[in-house]
């Protein structure tokens, strides 16, 4: 998605073959449904539901793109397939590889063998919601973890704390935001999710209208949160961010529903879209 615009912005004719029928499977349909007409409204070709069998020489362009939904000749193709960790040397070596495919640490980030540490994308990470092990490969996660795992081989112990499944990118115009867990995570973790989804406005009425939709997911039994997502042209990521605290400290739905947030009209009303959500939830359970 980020690379879309940013060749699409450098003058690039830009289209983005995906094998779903929408773009980024980590949000709900109603939330990718807003991306795609960002895409499209930016000049972004979409091609839902394309399975690409081939690169070939073109004819008129250097490379042609064989899919299942035709023939598309480029310049530049860029493969976005998805991230694997690179084990092969921690293998060769005996260390444990976790379910994940990705090497098993503890929290001080040591391996199955004395003295040997491993951090970020290759590693697997505690994930305080669904309580498992996952391998997300993110930069922040990487930082931290290098970190741990220095402090540790030098002597000053600490433990990673683990994540929540915090992420976000920017779409054109659009903010994207998640966190936590979705509904088919959360029955894989013996949850029973509820869910909700309000579109809204950032911004207090008085100053214009910034279309924002904000997705809860929640345990019915415990009305604990387990997952956010967001998509808006602005004010999606600082209520992500809110949320991954909120989920931080396992907090339910009645509390994320009185939160005290700071208002000011140009960032939200006096009962921000979180409440509105959070309590639209409450309902649903
Ligand atoms: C286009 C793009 C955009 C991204 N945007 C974001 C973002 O906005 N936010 C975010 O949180 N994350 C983002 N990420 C993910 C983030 O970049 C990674 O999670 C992060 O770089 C992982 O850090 P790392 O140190 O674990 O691995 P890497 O950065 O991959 O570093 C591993 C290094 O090890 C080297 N290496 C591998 N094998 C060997 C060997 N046998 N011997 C010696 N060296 C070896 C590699 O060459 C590499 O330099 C993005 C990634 C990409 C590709």
């Amino acid at each position: 998605m980020e690379m879309s615009e940013s060749l699409q912005r450098a003058g690039i004719q830009t289209a983005v073959f995906h094998r779903g029928s929408l773009p980024a499977n980590r949000w709900d349909p109603e939330l990718s449904q807003m991306m795609l007409e960002e895409l499209k409204a930016n000049g972004v070709e979409f091609v839902p539901n394309a399975e690409t069998a081939a690169i070939e020489e073109g004819k008129d362009f250097p490379l042609c793109a064989v899919t299942n939904q035709g023939k598309w000749e480029a310049d530049l193709i860029l493969f976005a397939v998805g991230v694997r960790p690179n084990v092969e040397l921690a293998r060769a070596m005996g260390l444990a590889i976790g379910p994940t495919g990705a090497i098993a640490v503890n929290p001080r980030q040591q391996t199955a063998k004395d003295n040997v540490y491993a951090a970020g994308d290759c590693c697997e990470t505690f994930h305080r919601v669904s309580r498992r092990q996952v391998n997300i490969p993110l930069g922040d996660i990487a930082n931290k973890q290098g970190r741990v795992a220095g402090r540790n081989i030098g002597g000053r112990p600490l433990d990673f704390p683990g994540i929540v499944g915090a992420q976000s990118f920017r779409l054109f115009n659009l903010e994207a935001a998640a966190t936590g867990i979705d509904e088919k995570e959360a029955i894989a973790g013996n949850f029973s999710p509820v869910s909700t989804l309000v579109w809204g406005n950032a911004l207090a009425g008085s100053m214009g209208q910034q279309r924002i939709g904000l997705k809860l997911i929640a345990d019915k039994s415990s009305g604990k949160l387990l997952g956010a997502q967001a998509v808006g042209f602005s004010g999606a990521v600082s209520r992500i961010n809110a949320l991954s605290v909120a989920l931080w400290s396992e907090m339910n739905i009645d509390e994320i529903g009185y939160l005290d947030l700071a208002y000011s009209p140009p960032y939200g009303g006096a009962w921000d879209i979180i409440h509105n959500a959070a309590q639209a939830l409450r309902r649903a359970i």
